[in-house]
């Protein structure tokens, strides 16, 4: 918008570029903060400056977390012989509160035609490392079951395969194109345990 302070535009072409964020959503936030108090304002500038010092990416399994190895990694009352492949860290919060107590691996994506995302992309290369380590006797890939998320269990499926590891993949209970962000408790711990082997 011609004449809007700089400062501004720049706020709300910043919000714009996040997920789900349209202009008109980007104008509105930017705004409710120039209303707000400034320090709650400069709150949530301070939460993302911390959270982006604190977390990284785990160097074993490639989730987020503020030590690495990640919490999880490190405890040794985990399996850790059971691996569960997921695309997004926040699908690790969902398969920890159905009682998941093995190892992750996060992807960081999932291949996708349309968006050429290739396996070298994601954390692939980094999978099939640890898996060749022999440190794992199933291999369990819990993409969504969406069609990107099919195909990607499917060509993990089969660089794994010859690893000589088993291949599991979530039961098919799970409605088709559903989210693992979005599907019940009971439904995802039902996937889990009713995994069916690929290899
Ligand atoms: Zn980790």
């Amino acid at each position: 918008m011609a004449n809007r302070d700089r400062t501004i535009e720049n706020l709300i072409t910043r919000l714009t570029r996040l997920p789900g964020i349209g202009p008109k959503t980007a104008e509105r936030l930017a705004y409710h903060l120039l209303r707000i108090e400034a320090d709650e304002a400069l709150q949530l500038a301070k939460a993302i400056e911390d959270v982006r010092a604190a977390v990284k990416s785990c160097s074993r399994c490639c989730q987020l977390d503020a030590q690495d190895p990640c919490s999880i990694c490190s405890d040794p009352a985990r399996e850790p012989a059971m691996l569960l492949v997921v695309e997004d860290p926040r699908e690790v919060a969902r398969f920890e509160d159905v009682g998941y107590r093995g190892l992750y691996h996060v992807l960081q994506g999932r291949l996708s035609q349309l968006e050429g995302v290739r396996p070298e992309d994601l954390t692939t290369d980094h999978l099939l490392a640890r898996v060749r380590s022999g440190a794992f006797t199933e291999v369990c890939l819990a993409t969504n079951p969406d069609l990107e998320g099919e195909g990607t269990a499917r060509v993990l499926a089969e660089r794994l395969t010859p690893l000589g590891v088993k291949v599991t993949r979530l039961a098919r209970g799970l409605p088709a194109g559903a989210s693992i962000a979005q599907v019940s408790r009971s439904i995802l711990a039902d996937a889990i345990e009713g995994r069916r082997t690929l290899s």
